[in-house]
């Protein structure tokens, strides 16, 4: 017969279907095959982890139960296509982002936005130095607008240019 035990855990990441951090670890024993078995449950929507199977001999000890309950936390824990969609969100996050210029200045001479914040208007155009240390700056529209010298304070942010669409012709 089957033994089956339950461990309730803590400190996994929350379920992927539920959102729920109330889950709990099987672990089953087959005495007649010498098979192991244990996986993680989600409590509230029943989702089951991946499972984790273990063989032994007869004359061998059987898994420990810790290492057990290890793997399949292990398994639980590995989220390749969640962790690659949090990297991808967290990249797009930070391709759109304003970046504030205290922060850092775009590449002299590529066409950027750029805010100004006194008109509380965003301009497309690019910054250059006008001097060789950088500490004189000159923002440029694309429609010709120059902020120079103290208006060069309006701006406050800029970012990368979004891709522009491509137009079928
Ligand atoms: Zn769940």
């Amino acid at each position: 017969m089957n033994t089956k035990s339950v461990t309730k855990t803590e400190g996994l990441p929350p379920c992927p279907f539920c959102g729920s951090e109330d889950y709990y670890i099987t672990l089953t024993d087959n005495p007649f095959s010498y098979d192991t078995y244990s996986t993680a449950h989600c409590s509230k929507c029943h989702a089951t982890g991946p499972f984790v199977a273990e063989s032994y001999l007869e004359d061998e000890p059987k898994p420990a139960r810790d290492y057990m309950e290890t793997v399949a936390k292990e398994k639980w824990q590995t989220r390749p296509i969640e962790d690659e969609l949090r990297a991808r969100i967290a990249e797009l996050e930070e391709a759109q982002r304003w970046i504030p210029v205290t922060e850092g200045l775009p590449e002299f001479g590529t066409s950027i936005l750029f805010y100004d914040s006194i008109l509380e208007r965003t301009n497309k155009g690019t910054c250059t130095a006008l001097n060789r240390d950088k500490t004189n700056l000159q923002w440029l529209t694309d429609d010709g607008i120059y902020y120079h010298g103290n208006r060069c304070e309006y701006i406050t942010h800029w970012k990368e240019e979004p891709e522009l669409p491509e137009v079928q012709e």
